[in-house]
């Protein structure tokens, strides 16, 4: 267990100050802001209003900044497009293999891959609001994803569809259970968690020219 997910429990700014996810101990970037102080304002909810598209936006942006700060290092623009993660959710480990492994099979243009040099990273624990893609306190983007809610809806639909939020899908809450977008929209009795053919074919359109296009076109109309 990180002391991020012992200390959620904790109140107060010291916790929050020291709650580090044990693979970020050797990464550059500051210690993430813990969930418990992210407002409203600042998440993507599983299940919430169309509001939160923002912070959808500002996640997925952490998210294709970090990707093209690497790429622009390793100075091959025309390198496969993969997006790196790491995995601080072990309550989770089945659940995100299983969605890297639905979106790598559903689309062709980008690829989901587990390694140290992350662009965003997944995380665990206790949240009222349940689970959600956000910011840190430092530009970097995570998936959030929470105990309870876990419980009540499957767990796999709400890993694959906040891992759509980094390929650049929006919420649809109102959609159908067949679209991974609709999230909780359609209640905790649907366990789909593939990405509906629109969705594949969106995601697909969006990558199709590489880092720098995806993140210009995702979530603007
Ligand atoms: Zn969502």
């Amino acid at each position: 267990m990180s002391h991020r997910r012992i200390l959620t429990s904790l109140a107060g700014l010291a916790a929050a100050a020291l709650a580090v996810p044990t693979f970020a101990a050797a990464s550059p970037a500051p210690a993430p802001a813990a969930p418990s102080v992210s407002t409203s304002a600042t998440r993507a909810a599983y299940t919430g209003s169309a509001q939160d598209q923002a912070a959808t936006k500002a996640f997925y942006d952490a998210v294709m900044k970090s990707a093209q700060a690497k790429r622009a290092k390793a100075g091959n623009a025309a390198a496969a497009v993969t997006v790196t993660y790491a995995v601080d959710a072990p309550t989770f480990r089945n659940q995100i293999n299983s969605s890297t492994s639905i979106w790598n099979s559903s689309v062709d243009n980008v690829t989901l891959v587990e390694g140290s040099s992350y662009d965003f990273y997944y995380t665990e624990g206790n949240d009222p609001r349940g689970s959600y893609a956000s910011t840190d306190g430092h530009g970097r983007g995570y998936i959030f994803l929470d105990y309870a809610q876990s419980q009540q809806y499957d767990p796999l639909r709400i890993t694959a569809h906040e891992t759509g939020h980094v390929l650049g899908l929006p919420d649809h809450y109102s959609g159908p259970c067949s679209e991974l977008m609709s999230g909780g929209g359609p209640g905790p009795s649907c366990t789909n968690a593939y990405p509906d053919a629109n969705e594949r074919a969106r995601v697909d359109q969006l990558w199709a020219n590489g880092i720098a296009s995806a993140a210009k076109a995702a979530y603007s109309k």
